[in-house]
């Protein structure tokens, strides 16, 4: 068999596409993880592949408004956050291969017709762009012996202009497959109208009429729903739209998205899943996800963490963030209450007012200028008084510039990103960005690796010396000043192997305070939390417990002024 060909697709592999109708942000990317994360349970090989329409190349160099958080794999490559649901839910890593955009496909077939590979020919969508979609979905299968399933979910709406394209590729395979091979699930909405008392399924009549008016007939229907859909209702949609009334699912609004796989699991979805592709039934062996989920919902602790960042309206900006506390709650029996605040706000109104009854304070990771004064303000106070803190990429920069200013007194002490005539760039640009012209994949982005120091509070959450994160950023620590601020007592307890770059800075005398230049919140998993975030919690924790109990920065001060005190008389 050739394997170049397109239309030779190995036996073993079958294919799940799922594909969205009547509105946007329905849930696709976590239908479709919690299908593949049932399937892996059960011991079955699953990829997954998000197609996203748009024609940036990747999301790296469109604004967290446009397309939410930037979610960065090992291999550097900058993809959809629905990447980092598939990462989560099926706990493994995945790689460039496993999104693909429109502009991806576009450019690669341009180059192709510029070096003249279309020997003269026309190059159209169909055939030639919709081959190319059709290579990137069976490129999935060809590095492994054996895959047993590929998820595939495309981006956007059915009835979208720019879809159509995948949607025709779909199509395809279908046809070139055996009809058992693949399976069809729409992802659909069925509202609640209050006034009429009734469930309508009307829009979703209409998205499957738009489905099949191209050519494809679902063979699965996840409706959203505020209710479970009761089964006149199941019958009805399923009469009207052609697919078995138990191939109607319900998705139900549920407290988090953790539990959607356990409702699928409720209702079989993924035994119907396996007999229609003819995978062998079992059950899944889902025992740690509850486990999960049953510690997500209770627990002995509350705690506060701030938020000091610059799209704090906009939450999908920080979606990895957000899961990775999840994780870190259900870890320490706790539930982690997100407060977020805009850095902007600290900066007109001060830091106290927003920060005196918090238990932890992170800062994310950010470009600009804009709200970085009010971040430097929070992070002062949170080292002043005691309050744990994490910052992330932008947020351990900030640490370093307040650092320089309030201990070290390098008063004008500044980022090289937001002023280029600095007398003190205490973060300035990397050696190997200085020639750099293009904004898209070019900053320090994937997996490098750090070595950490004894006695210190990385050291103690890894439990390893040497650990691998993902980067992103362009901008570092500037070693010109690291006698300076060592000496003034910041700790550098992470640095690159060759010690050229500094990845974690720690302060003395504080009870949890660690800036990492890398985004550790894009490897946690839910039954595997992150063990900074896991630390940071824990620590916040222990903050909330003593806030409770009286005045945690004054007992915090207190115990400092005494050290201070000590060290003076001795
Ligand atoms: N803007 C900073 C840099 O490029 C930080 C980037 C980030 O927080 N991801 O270095």
């Amino acid at each position: 068999m050739n394997a170049e060909n397109t239309t030779d697709l190995p036996k073993a592999t079958t294919y799940i596409f799922v594909t969205g109708g009547v509105v946007s942000s329905l849930g696709k990317g976590i239908t479709a993880a919690s299908m593949g994360l049932l399937l892996k349970k059960r011991g079955l090989t699953v990829k997954a592949l998000k197609l996203d329409p748009y024609l940036n190349v990747d999301p790296g160099t469109m604004n967290p408004y446009q397309h939410g958080e930037v979610y960065v794999l090992d291999d550097g490559s900058e993809t959809d956050l629905d990447l980092g649901h598939y990462e989560r839910y099926l706990d493994q890593s995945m790689t460039r291969d496993n999104n693909v955009t429109s502009g991806q496909i576009y450019h690669t077939v341009i180059s192709r017709e510029r070096r003249g590979d279309y020997l003269g020919g026309t190059v159209q969508v169909v055939p030639h762009i919709t081959e190319e979609i059709k290579n990137c979905i069976k490129r999935l299968e060809r590095d492994e012996s054996q895959v047993d399933v590929v998820i595939v979910e495309i981006g956007g709406t059915v009835g979208d202009i720019e879809s159509l394209p995948f949607l025709e590729a779909i199509r395809q395979i279908g046809l070139e497959c055996e009809r058992s091979d693949t399976l069809y699930v729409h992802v659909t909405l069925v509202p609640y109208l209050a006034a009429a008392g009734e469930m309508k399924t009307k829009p979703t009549q209409h998205s499957v009429k738009a489905l099949l008016s191209i050519g494809i007939q679902p063979d699965v229907l996840v409706c959203r729903t505020e209710k479970p859909l009761p089964d006149d209702i199941k019958k009805k949609i399923g009469l009207f739209c052609n697919v078995r009334g138990k191939a109607v699912i319900s998705a139900v609004d549920v407290e988090t998205i953790y539990e959607v796989p356990l409702y699928f699991r409720d209702q079989k979805f993924d035994d119907l899943v396996c007999e229609s592709l003819g995978l062998p039934q079992s059950e899944p062996d889902i025992e740690d996800w509850r486990e999960f989920v049953g510690n997500l919902k209770n627990y002995q602790h509350r705690v506060k963490i701030a938020i000091c960042g610059k799209y704090v309206e906009l939450k999908d900006a920080y979606k990895s963030i957000i899961e990775a506390f999840a994780h870190a709650g259900a870890a320490n029996d706790a539930r982690v209450d997100l407060i977020w605040v805009s850095s902007e706000d600290i900066k007109k109104n001060g830091a106290e007012k927003f920060l005196k009854d918090t238990d932890g304070l992170l800062i994310p990771g950010g470009f600009g200028e804009r709200g970085v004064e009010g971040k430097i303000d929070s992070i002062r106070y949170v080292r002043e008084n005691g309050i744990p803190f994490l910052g992330i990429c932008l947020g351990m920069q900030c640490a370093v510039i307040e650092f320089a200013r309030t201990v070290a007194a390098i008063e004008d002490a500044h980022s090289y990103e937001f002023y280029r005539d600095l007398k003190h760039p205490v973060i300035h640009l990397m050696a190997d960005q200085e020639n750099v012209a293009d904004l898209g994949g070019t900053m320090r982005l994937g997996a490098y690796p750090a070595k950490l120091s004894k006695d210190s509070l990385a050291l103690k959450a890894y439990g390893t010396q040497l650990i691998s994160e993902r980067h992103r950023h362009r901008y570092e620590f500037n070693n010109s000043y690291r006698d300076q601020l060592v000496n003034a007592g910041l700790k550098l307890t992470g640095v690159s192997p060759d010690d050229s770059l500094v990845e974690i800075v720690e302060v003395e005398d504080h009870p949890w305070f660690v800036g990492v230049q890398y985004h550790p919140e894009l490897k946690s998993r839910p039954t595997r939390p992150h063990p900074l975030f896991r630390d940071f919690v824990a620590a916040a924790v222990r903050n909330s417990i003593k806030r409770k109990s009286g005045d945690a920065s004054m007992a915090f001060k207190a115990e400092n002024s005494e050290k201070t005190d000590n060290v003076e008389s001795a």
